[in-house]
């Protein structure tokens, strides 16, 4: 039996419609897994989902509004029966000082980044447990370790997530559930591109400073995505584990 296989389960990606979350998806797909991408952007999502191999749809959401994330893990069960994998990728971003940020600002950031996913698990569980055990995947980062002067909401929330995954792994371990983060290193993708235009010498640091040499692309997070919603990871859970090039492992 192969423990990387995941026909016959079934898997949202909440950001799925570009970057890392269309890269973590088509791993996914490509494992046998049925695909139902999140966001807003529709034009994005109805391609992404063609894109993909399988069963793939895209339900149009803003992850910021609970009953949004109620809704689609409803439309993901009514079209597709049970809920097996659920990625809490959707996420952005704003430069400012930590002095300069306006309050909206702040919750702007932290609602798309992990009350979004405090959401979405909430909405998610009940049909896991149906389901007789799951998966979930939240997206950290490597500022879920690291401070960065621009980053005041964004780091916050990206270490509140880790805190969060671990406290739903020890509470749903009895459910046969597993939550683990991913923490992403530099990857190019529309995220990270204005940045690496407007921040005077953040591509050579990004390349200086990661062994791997390079900038990560979204496909990078593929396999790691697959392990964490696959059997193969069944004794894994709570974990925060860095997916990038030996970025923080580099004095
Ligand atoms: P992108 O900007 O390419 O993708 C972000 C995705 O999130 C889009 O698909 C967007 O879709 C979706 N999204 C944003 N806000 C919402 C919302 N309110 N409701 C639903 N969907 C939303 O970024 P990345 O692919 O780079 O980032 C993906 C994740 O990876 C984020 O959590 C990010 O913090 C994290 N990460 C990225 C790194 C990088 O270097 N790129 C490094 C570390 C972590 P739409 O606009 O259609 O809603």
């Amino acid at each position: 039996m192969n423990p990387f296989d995941l026909t016959g389960k079934v898997a949202i990606v909440t950001g799925g419609n570009g970057g890392i979350g269309l890269g973590m998806a088509t791993g996914l797909a490509n494992a046998g897994a049925t695909i139902v991408l999140a966001g807003r952007n529709q034009d994005k999502g109805f391609k992404a989902a063609a894109s993909l191999p399988g069963k793939a749809s895209f339900i149009v959401t803003d992850v910021t509004k609970k009953a949004d994330c109620a809704r689609l893990i409803a439309e993901t069960v009514a079209l597709h029966g049970r809920l097996d994998i659920l990625v809490n990728n959707a996420g952005m971003a704003i430069r400012k000082n930590p002095q300069d940020y306006t309050e909206d600002d702040w919750h702007r950031v932290m609602d798309t980044n992990m009350t979004s996913a405090f959401l979405c698990c909430q909405a998610a569980y009940p049909e896991m447990v149906k389901a007789g055990g799951g998966k979930i995947i939240n997206i950290g980062s490597v500022m879920s370790q690291m401070g960065a002067p621009h980053a005041a909401p964004y780091a916050a929330s990206k270490g509140a997530i880790v805190q969060y995954t671990r406290v739903i792994a020890t509470a749903w371990a009895k459910d046969n559930i597993q939550a683990n983060s991913i923490l992403p290193g530099w990857i190019d993708t529309e995220l990270t591109a204005a940045a690496r235009t407007q921040v005077p010498g953040l591509n050579e640091s990004v390349l200086a400073r990661t062994p791997a040499g390079r900038w990560g692309r979204p496909s990078d997070l593929a396999g790691i995505a697959v392990f964490l919603a696959s059997s193969g990871s069944d004794f894994v859970t709570g974990a925060a584990i860095p997916c990038d090039g030996g970025f923080l492992i580099r004095s």
